[in-house]
């Protein structure tokens, strides 16, 4: 990536800027921050307006405002805690200003008669409106007019504030002035620098703000597009071991299946197989809903690469799930003489090594693992065909262009998150798509109630008589932050609970922090029906299978999102018996919540589920995923801007043609994270 001719402003790395050293540059990466560029493309998520002194008689209780006024009085207070008061007036009221910690020249400094500026939650206090540590300024005078424009709040990371970010992003803005310039017609903000730096101080004005974030956000998903587009025209460059039919062993599995394949099943077999023919190689993305039958369509196509010597790598993003793609993929190919290995971290060293060297050599045809196994250094002898079984949730998705000798194998891509038509069309464009569209027959759909927290007990009771019964069922215990220690206890608390109330059933406990031998050892006992209930916190979402499992409790599920709760239910409902959820919640839910909920109740469709997910995305949530560093895009958000994506395409598709130096400008101001996914 690097340009020659000396690096563009863009590129400079953050420790170029005055006042950031190695330990800061440091943390800025925990946001995905490490050049100018990626400072001036981090946007704010939100405005504080301090544009505007809000007269006291205005002032309303649980809103933040800039208020200016003179002082009247200002004492220390003796009351249950010691504080200092400081009383303002402006011609409309008062308001008091209450510091706990203060020291003797601040407290000196709140004279009479000076002025202060302060900005804060206004909240009610024992003597009316008050502000408790605001920010403030001190005055001589009557203080000048305020800030013409909006004050920028950061996505911001433990210590970083806000207010640092924006002197940097302020700085990188004056040395980047020109450099991202992208000039779109037809737009209210046809250059994308002025969008950017509107953003980044805005005057108050809505609907400039929207057109400004539109702009960015149109060019951010055209950005993608491109980069998709661009990789795609070079996949079709590219040569790779074709592997045309051969001994036609997939019949053979195919008869001893004990199932007959569903249309769709067979439908994407066929696309699957008609790809591998090819010396272009495959870019198949594969998407059913959870239980839809994704896994046999993986071994037909293992087998036909098995065929022809070539070799295929098979990844699941648990160790549970590889152990247990392991153990489905064995039983099927075995039998045809194609032999299954496994890699995972809870091998012995020799284990691994025998493992290793029969890769190598090429003896070891399929091969099951976790990403982070294939990716130290496991060499393949002739690598035909990746498999990614992928995590299901939006914005994880980190395409891997597995190179094995500088070429690329075939590949293809297992998804449960159904994905709408709109979306796949523009995120992408680079592969083609099967959809599994049915679920094999006989399956009932899931049985899903909401209870509230208060009929906890009676749910217990509900779940005892089932499991007394025979049944078998999860209890799936969620957190509020995504943090291993809280899941942990809430986990283990349940266990208790659940341990003194379901009686002579048997318990079992699965969690994020337990060492793998003894997670997949809970696994295989529940799967042998030895557990009767297991309390476990979401590790399960992804891909388990024990079809026996017919009962499932989300322990507040208004936490969740639809994704995840969809997920979590397809662990049930898997066998024949009519399986039951029940969705525990805390009253009261907030509109959003109890519509998620009302979805679950109303629908078993994936494709359904993953549209009103979109839908009922809110800001908020843009907030969490960008905490966690999964987001694919800076500031583009589905659930707001899917409406844009058909201008994207279209837009990008009239740039490849007409004007590629405009092209080129938005792939290098968006794609540079995708570039480098794409040399992986
Ligand atoms: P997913 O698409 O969620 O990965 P799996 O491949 O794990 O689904 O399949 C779910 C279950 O359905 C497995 O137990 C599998 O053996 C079974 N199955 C798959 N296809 C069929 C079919 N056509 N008829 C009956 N059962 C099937
Ligand atoms: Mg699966």
């Amino acid at each position: 990536m690097a340009t020659p001719g000396g690096v563009k402003p863009t590129d400079a790395p953050v420790t170029d800027l005055p006042g950031v050293g190695p330990g800061t540059a440091e943390k800025l990466e925990r946001l995905g921050i490490a050049t100018l560029g990626d400072l001036v493309l981090h946007l704010p998520y939100r405005y504080q307006d301090r544009t505007r002194s809000v007269p006291f008689d205005e002032l309303e209780p649980g809103r933040e405002c800039l208020a200016t006024g003179e002082i009247m009085a200002s004492n220390v207070h003796h009351g249950r805690r010691r504080s200092l008061l400081t009383r303002l007036n402006d011609d409309r009221g008062t308001l008091t200003i209450r510091l706990f910690h203060f020291s003797r020249r601040q407290e000196q400094s709140m004279r009479p008669g000076a002025w202060m500026r302060c900005f804060g939650d206004v909240r009610l206090g024992p003597n009316g409106l008050e502000m408790v540590h605001p920010e403030y300024r001190l005055y001589g005078e009557k203080p000048p007019p305020a800030a013409a424009e909006l004050t920028p709040v950061y996505p911001a990371t433990l210590g970083l504030t806000s207010a640092r970010i924006r002197k940097w992003v302020e700085a990188a803005l004056t040395r980047c002035n020109e450099a991202l310039a992208s000039h779109l017609p037809d737009t209210q903000f046809p250059d994308l620098m002025d969008a950017i730096r509107f953003l980044h101080a805005p005057s108050h004005e809505p609907r400039r703000i929207d057109a400004a974030r539109e702009r960015v956000v149109i060019d951010e998903l055209t950005g993608h597009y491109l980069v998709m587009k661009r990789r795609q025209a070079l996949l079709k460059r590219q040569t790779t071991i074709a592997l045309p039919s051969g001994p036609k062993l997939g019949r053979q599995l195919l008869a001893e299946l004990g199932f007959r394949l569903t249309r769709a099943q067979a439908k994407a077999t066929a696309e699957v197989l008609e790809d591998l023919a090819q010396e272009r190689p495959m870019m198949r993305l594969l998407q059913g809903d959870v239980g839809s039958g994704k896994t046999v369509v993986a071994a037909f196509a293992a087998i036909r690469a098995a065929e022809r010597g070539g070799q295929t790598a098979l990844m699941a993003p648990t160790e549970i799930l590889a152990e247990q793609h392991f153990e489905t993929l064995s039983g099927w190919l075995a039998p045809l003489g194609i032999e299954v290995g496994l890699l995972t971290g809870r091998q012995s060293v020799p284990e691994r090594r025998t493992r290793l060297t029969a890769i190598r050599e090429g003896r070891a045809l399929v091969s099951v693992g976790t990403h982070a196994l294939f990716q130290a250094g496991v060499e393949f002898r002739q690598l035909a065909l990746a498999i990614i079984d992928e995590q299901h949730r939006f914005g994880v998705h980190q395409r891997m262009l597995l190179r094995d000798k500088g070429r690329l194998p075939h590949q293809l891509v297992m998804t449960a998150t159904p994905i709408p038509r709109t979306l796949t069309m523009a995120l992408y464009a680079d592969m083609d798509v099967s959809t599994i569209d049915e679920l094999p027959p006989g399956r009932l759909p899931v049985r899903t109630h909401g209870a509230a927290m208060s009929r906890r007990d009676e749910v217990i009771d509900r779940v005892r008589r089932w499991c007394e019964s025979g049944r078998q069922g999860y209890w799936v215990c969620t957190t509020i932050e995504e943090d291993a220690e809280n899941d942990l206890n809430a986990a283990e608390a349940v266990h208790r609970e659940l341990a003194v109330a379901l009686g002579r059933l048997r318990l079992g406990l699965v969690h994020g922090r337990l060492p793998q031998a003894e997670k997949h050892a809970v696994m295989a006992r529940f799967k042998a029906g030895e557990i009767d209930v297991l309390v476990a916190t979401t590790v399960i979402e992804v891909g388990v299978d024990v079809p026996n499992a017919s009962v499932m409790v989300i322990d507040n599920a208004e936490r969740l999102g639809l994704a995840q709760l969809h997920q979590l239910r397809g662990r049930v409902g898997r066998g024949s018996a009519r399986a039951t959820c029940i969705l525990l919640y805390e009253a009261p839910l907030s509109a959003v919540a109890r519509e998620r909920l009302a979805v679950m109740r109303d629908t078993n469709d994936g494709f359904l589920i993953a549209e009103k997910d979109l839908e009922l995305r809110g800001p908020g949530d843009i907030l969490g995923t960008r905490q966690t560093g999964e987001q694919t895009f800076k500031l583009a958000d589905l659930g707001i801007d899917r409406h844009l994506l058909p201008r994207a395409v279209a837009l990008g598709n009239r740039l490849l043609a007409e004007d590629e130096a405009t092209a080129q400008t938005i792939i290098d101001t968006w794609g540079r994270r995708e570039a480098e996914y794409a040399t992986v």
